[in-house]
């Protein structure tokens, strides 16, 4: 088991009834990386981040996170561990501003800190100018100050996709899940979401793991890309390699 690797999956497979959506899959998502996950549609992508993060269980094979073996764990065991994946903000806090938002997700985290301070109101107080805080420096790590006070449900596509990767910074996370983040985000917006993916890497040291469609969003942000066809790993490596890659561009492409 190698200590320098974040992610590594082993040999997993899933079936849904008949359909083996993930076979024999293996690969390593390395610390401090921005690794790449791409395939043509069913090719089982998703399913295998649903795996390692705990919303599937694998039929077979393991799931390694950080050196520890967490096939089978629950999602919020995982998030506890620091394994997130973004999701859409939910109906209920689009009532809730930008700020907010942010300060539910990192109040929201299980530790036992929170659990003391309830029974303690000078606690709460200073937890949650703790949490406002750090509200604070991620909007404007986000360079999302101009809409702090914003209804969430009243941001931009784009905004809405920064503040999901704003609520991953409220929390202790190591590694961060993202499911096609650019879908239906304009272009501007998209260059501030891969600057901010790639300074959350650099500067904070979250390593990703990265579906994408957006093949020049991948060729920028992530190294290495992996290639995925009929459930399982079919290449590995940096873009320019893979695009050159005639095998791939059947896989995609071909009948
Ligand atoms: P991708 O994300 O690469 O497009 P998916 O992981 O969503 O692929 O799907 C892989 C295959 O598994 C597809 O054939 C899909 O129809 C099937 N599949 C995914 N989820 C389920 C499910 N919950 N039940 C049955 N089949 C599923
Ligand atoms: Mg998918």
């Amino acid at each position: 088991m190698q200590k320098d690797n974040m992610i590594e999956v082993r040999h997993v497979s899933k079936s849904f009834g008949g359909l083996k959506a993930v076979n024999d899959c293996s690969l390593l998502v390395a610390k401090g990386s921005i690794t790449g996950l791409i395939g043509p549609n069913g090719a089982g992508k998703s399913t295998l981040f649903n795996m390692v993060a705990g919303n599937l269980k694998p039929t077979e094979g393991q799931i390694i996170f950080d050196g520890e073996d967490v096939t089978g764990l629950e999602p919020y065991q995982l998030y506890k561990k620091g394994m997130l994946r973004t999701f859409q903000i939910a109906h209920e806090f689009s009532h809730m501003t930008a700020l907010e938002n942010l300060m539910v997700a990192g109040a929201d985290q299980p530790g036992e800190s929170l659990f003391q301070s309830w029974f303690n109101p000078k606690h709460v107080a200073e937890f949650d100018m703790e949490i406002r805080k750090m509200a604070e420096d991620v909007i404007d790590f986000l360079k999302l100050g101009h809409v702090r006070n914003e209804l969430a449900g009243n941001l931009s596509g784009g905004q809405k996709k920064l503040l999901e990767l704003g609520r991953t910074m409220m929390t202790d996370a190591k590694a961060v899940l993202l499911d096609e983040v650019a879908a239906g985000v304009n272009r501007t917006l998209l260059k501030d979401l891969a600057a901010n993916i790639q300074r959350m890497n650099k500067e904070l040291g979250y390593t990703f793991f990265v579906i994408e469609h957006d093949m020049d969003l991948i060729a920028e942000l992530c190294d290495p890309v992996i290639v995925m066809a009929q459930g399982t790993v079919i290449a590995e490596g940096p873009m320019e390699e893979i695009r050159a890659n005639p095998e791939i561009i059947e896989a995609y492409f071909g009948s």
